[in-house]
């Protein structure tokens, strides 16, 4: 086995600062994602553990303050959109279902403290998404795509409120359970191919949902899941999204993410699939899709997440490993542990 190439921490923490502070100019094409883009950067500083003592007070409150700035009220709620340019565009201050949650997971990072969270909005806003088959557009109503990354969003936000009682969570069961595919994994929407980021979706969606009448997933079903994931990894030890395509650094997420889930972690190569990770640094700093590639923010976030779960499991002895050390993460709600902590105590309403 050859020795684990390093992390290179201190550059890649320099990359993720420098995204964010040149995100209020000259990110204008990528604005309509600039939440995600901001909660991409801010997780790549909290699962490098630099969040707190390599930027300062300033900083972290400016960040936060640019967030809040995205909270909207409206008719159908409260929530965050996904950046100034929709509000100005549009004429209307429509929250966004994903950014929302991308927003409560980055607030928590920066230790925000909720104040000026309206609870009852927020889970009314979340109610306004749900549609009659149970799926969930990312708008109020009906608005824009149906697909699974808004049921995971409102799952996701239900559960750190510890409040499922706005939305019909049985039907958002069954949407799940028809975008299922004869190989196990998950497509998009019913009919749909079977893809690395939509099974994870549906997979940590299953297990965020409230026990119900009977398992979320058969012992057959759970079998056929974990055997196509498992299968994902090629020889490279990276993840492929797709049956036949190639390995891809945020398919080590998704891919990797649903095995622990399914307590099905230890079926994969865990050293391949950090070294795999390891190739996709890009040496100026961030990580890419694959090896050689130019690095991005949302690789970057997602391998280092995907490395967090699996690297800690690499033999003690191995060179290098102490650099690929990072503090326990929670694969369902896609943060830190201490982060969903925070999260799970200052977001709910105090109930006396
Ligand atoms: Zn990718």
């Amino acid at each position: 086995m050859n020795p684990l190439p390093p992390l290179a921490r201190s550059v890649h923490t320099a990359y993720a600062k420098n995204a964010l502070v040149r995100l209020p100019g000259s990110l204008g094409n990528v604005d309509a994602s600039r939440m995600a883009i901001v909660f991409y950067c801010i997780g790549t500083l909290d699962l490098l553990g630099v969040l707190q003592d390599q930027t300062t007070e300033m900083e972290r409150l400016s960040w936060r303050n640019w967030i809040w700035e995205q909270y909207a009220a409206g008719r159908y709620g409260t929530g965050f959109k996904p950046g100034p340019f929709m509000s100005t565009n549009s004429g209307h201050d429509t929250p966004h279902i994903i950014m929302t949650y991308t927003a409560l997971l980055s607030l928590s990072m920066l230790r925000d403290d909720f104040s000026r969270l309206n609870r009852q909005g927020l889970l009314r806003f979340v109610a306004s998404c749900q549609n009659s088959n149970g799926s969930f557009s990312n708008t109020p109503n009906g608005g824009g795509d149906s697909d699974l990354r808004n049921l995971y969003s409102a799952f996701s936000i239900c559960s750190l409120l510890g409040d499922w009682s706005s939305i019909d969570v049985e039907s958002a069961i069954a949407f799940v359970a028809s975008c299922r595919t004869y190989e196990g994994g998950y497509g998009q929407l019913p009919s749909c191919e079977a893809q690395g980021g939509t099974t994870y979706l549906a997979i940590a969606a299953l297990h965020l949902a409230p026990p119900g009448p009977r398992p979320r997933l058969s012992t057959a079903e759970r079998a056929r899941s974990e055997h196509w994931l498992v299968h994902s990894q090629d020889a490279s030890g990276g993840f492929r999204g797709r049956t036949g395509k190639a390995p891809d650094a945020c398919y080590c997420f998704w891919g990797g993410a649903a095995l622990q889930i399914l307590s099905a972690h230890d079926k994969i190569n865990a050293y391949a699939f950090t070294e795999f990770i390891a190739a996709c640094q890009f040496p100026y700093g961030g990580l890419a899709k694959a090896p050689g590639q130019p690095s991005d923010p949302h690789h970057t976030y997602l391998s280092l997440a995907a490395a967090a779960m699996y690297a800690p499991r690499l033999d003690m002895s191995a060179r290098g490993y102490g650099q690929w050390d990072f503090a326990p993460f929670n694969p369902l709600l896609n943060a830190r542990e201490d982060t969903i902590r925070w999260a799970r105590s200052h977001i709910p309403a105090r109930r006396f």
